[in-house]
């Protein structure tokens, strides 16, 4: 279930107020602006999986 795990890091990873992701402060209490490396790998991934569900839709 990796698509769940994607899902999860982009639903607890979100821009703050402050700009700064509120997924790293509430896990590590890190301030990283937002997006964070983990946001970033779950959208490449998820884009990813689009690109192959859609390949496969097409053959
Ligand atoms: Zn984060």
């Amino acid at each position: 279930m990796k698509d769940d795990q994607e899902q999860a890091i982009l639903a607890v990873h979100v821009r703050g107020i402050d700009g700064m992701c509120v997924g790293c402060r509430a896990w590590w209490s890190r301030l990283v602006p937002y997006p964070c490396w983990q946001v970033d790998w779950a959208i490449r991934r998820q884009a990813r999986t689009i690109t192959t569900r859609f390949l496969a839709g097409v053959r």
